[in-house]
C-alpha cells in the first residue's frame, strides 16, 4: 500500500503533483495513505501522460485543502480519481464527498475572513523600514492564502503574520513562509520573539507558490447594467494644503478620542480627486498602520470599487472621525461607534478636507458619514442609492459602509448586499462622470 508524505500541512503543490502521479499510475484511493512531515522524501510512481480537471473542481480542492482535517488529503484524492474516471457527477450536488469538500471550503473561507478581521498589528522596524507584526491562531490553514491576498492588495505593506502553524513574512524582496509561534502572552513577548528569530526565520523561509489567495466573498452576481466606464486621469499626489492639514491633524486633541488611539488617521488621495469617500472612523488596523480603509472593510471596498469601475487611486478617502474609538475586551480592541458629539467635533477636519479638495461628489459610507455631512440622523437602508443636493452646492450620495457587508449573517445575504453595494458604486461612478463634465 503506497504511503505518501507531504512536506507540510499546506503542501498543496506537493499534493497536486503526487495526486496526478498516483491517478496516472492507477492507485486506488483506498490503497493510498497520506501523511505529513515524514523524515524522508516519498517516491512518486513513474507515470506518463496527463489529464485535465474542471477549474471549479481544482478551485474547490484548493479551498478545501485549507481545512484543518487530516482526512482531506484522501477525500480530495478520491474526488480527483473519480473525476478522472468519469464517475463523479458533473454537478456533484448530491455526492456525499463533494458535500464534505464544500463544507471544508466554506469553513476555511470563513476562517480566512475571521483572521483578517481579528488580526491586530504591532508596528515594528525591519531593516530600517516600518513593518507590521501580528499574531493570530486560525482554526484552519489560512495563513498562506491570507498573506498572499494582503500582499497583492497592498504592495507597499511590509508585514509579518505569526501563527502557531507558521509565519508569513513580507518585505521588499517578496513573501516567504517559515515556522510559527504558539500563543505569545502579550505584544511584548511577540515582538521579543520576532526580534530574536527574524534572521533564522528568513534564512529557513520558503515560498513554494503553495495555496492560492483567500477570497472575501462567494462569487457575487455581477450587476447586469455595468456601464462601459472610461478612465479618469488625475494627478496622483496630495496638494500642499492637504499635506499641511494632515500634519496639523496629527496633533489634534479636540476631543478625548485621541487618548487611547495610536495616531490620527487622516484622509488620503490625489489633489484633483473629484470624489471624496467618507467612512465612519479609523478601525483597528487603520489605527496601527495610520492609513484609512486598509483593514477588512477597506479591502472589501477596494474589491467593490474595482468591480464598479472606480479606481481608488483617483478618489480621496477619509473618515468622519479621525481617531479609533474602541473598548478593550481581553487583548482585542472592539470597535465602538462615535457619538454624535464626537462626529460634530471632528467635523472641523472633514470640513477642512472638503475645502482643500473641493470634490464634486461626496460618497457617504454609512450612518456616521451621513450624519457628519447632512447634519442629521440618516436611515441608510431607506435613503441609500440616490444623490442629495447639499446647501453649499455640492452633491452627496449615501450608501452602506462596507463593514455592513461583513456583518451579514450568511453567505447568501452577504452576496446579495455586496451586489447592491456594487450597484450603488456604479451609480456613484456615473455621478462622478456627469459632475466632472
Ligand atoms: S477624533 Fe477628531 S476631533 Fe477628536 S481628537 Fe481625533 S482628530 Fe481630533
Amino acid at each position: 500500500m503506497p504511503d505518501y508524505s507531504l512536506a507540510h500541512e499546506t503542501d498543496w503543490t506537493g499534493w497536486r503533483r503526487a495526486a496526478r502521479a498516483f491517478v496516472l499510475a492507477g492507485v486506488e484511493p483506498a490503497d493510498l495513505t497520506w501523511t505529513v512531515g515524514g523524515l524522508e522524501a516519498s517516491r512518486l510512481p513513474d507515470a506518463e501522460g496527463g489529464f485535465t480537471l474542471s477549474g471549479s473542481l481544482v478551485a474547490l480542492a484548493a479551498r478545501a485543502f485549507q481545512a484543518r482535517d487530516p482526512e482531506r488529503f484522501g477525500l480530495l484524492y478520491s474526488l480527483i480519481w473519480r473525476a478522472h474516471r468519469g464517475t463523479l457527477p458533473l454537478t456533484g450536488e448530491d455526492d456525499p464527498d463533494m458535500r464534505i469538500a464544500r463544507r471544508w471550503a466554506l469553513a476555511a473561507r470563513a476562517d480566512a475572513h475571521r483572521m483578517r478581521t481579528h488580526l491586530r498589528f504591532v508596528p515594528v522596524t525591519f531593516r530600517g523600514q516600518g513593518h507590521f507584526l501580528g499574531w493570530y491562531e486560525p482554526g484552519h490553514f489560512v495563513l498562506e492564502p491570507n498573506a498572499r491576498l494582503m500582499a497583492r492588495r497592498d504592495p507597499a505593506l511590509g508585514f509579518t503574520l505569526v501563527t502557531p502553524d507558521g509565519t508569513a513574512h513580507r518585505d521588499a524582496t517578496g513573501l516567504r513562509f517559515g515556522s510559527g509561534l504558539k500563543n505569545p502572552e502579550d505584544d511584548e513577548t511577540l515582538v521579543a520573539w520576532w526580534e530574536a528569530h527574524q534572521d533564522t526565520l528568513l534564512a529557513t523561509a520558503h515560498d513554494d507558490g503553495g495555496l492560492p489567495e483567500a477570497e472575501d466573498l462567494p462569487e457575487a452576481p455581477r450587476p447586469p447594467d455595468r456601464p462601459n466606464l472610461g478612465p479618469v486621469v488625475l494627478p496622483a499626489r496630495p496638494s500642499n494644503a492637504m499635506r499641511t492639514l494632515t500634519r496639523d491633524a496629527s496633533g489634534c486633541v479636540r476631543c478625548p478620542l485621541h487618548g487611547p488611539a495610536t495616531q490620527t488617521v487622516f484622509g488620503e488621495g490625489p489633489s484633483g480627486a473629484r470624489a471624496m469617500f467618507i467612512g465612519e472612523q479609523a478601525g483597528d488596523q487603520e489605527d496601527t498602520i495610520g492609513r484609512p480603509f486598509v483593514g477588512p472593510a477597506g479591502q472589501l471596498l477596494d474589491e467593490a470599487m474595482e468591480q464598479a469601475g472606480i479606481d481608488r487611486r483617483q478618489i480621496y478617502i477619509t473618515n468622519a472621525v479621525k481617531h479609533f474609538k474602541f473598548a478593550l475586551r481581553g487583548r482585542r480592541r472592539i470597535h465602538v461607534s462615535p457619538s454624535p458629539e464626537e462626529i460634530g467635533i471632528c467635523r472641523f477636519w472633514l470640513d477642512a478636507e472638503r475645502a482643500a479638495l473641493n470634490p464634486a461628489v461626496l460618497v457617504l459610507l454609512g450612518g456616521s458619514a451621513g450624519r457628519a455631512v447632512l447634519g442629521r440622523p440618516v436611515a441608510v437602508t431607506r435613503e441609500r442609492g440616490r444623490p442629495f443636493n447639499l446647501p453649499d452646492g455640492g452633491l452627496a450620495f449615501l450608501t452602506v459602509h462596507p463593514s455592513f457587508l461583513l456583518r451579514q449573517p450568511d453567505e447568501a445575504s452577504r452576496a446579495r448586499e455586496y451586489a447592491a453595494f456594487v450597484r450603488d458604486l456604479i451609480a456613484v461612478r456615473t455621478l462622478i462622470n456627469s459632475a466632472s463634465e
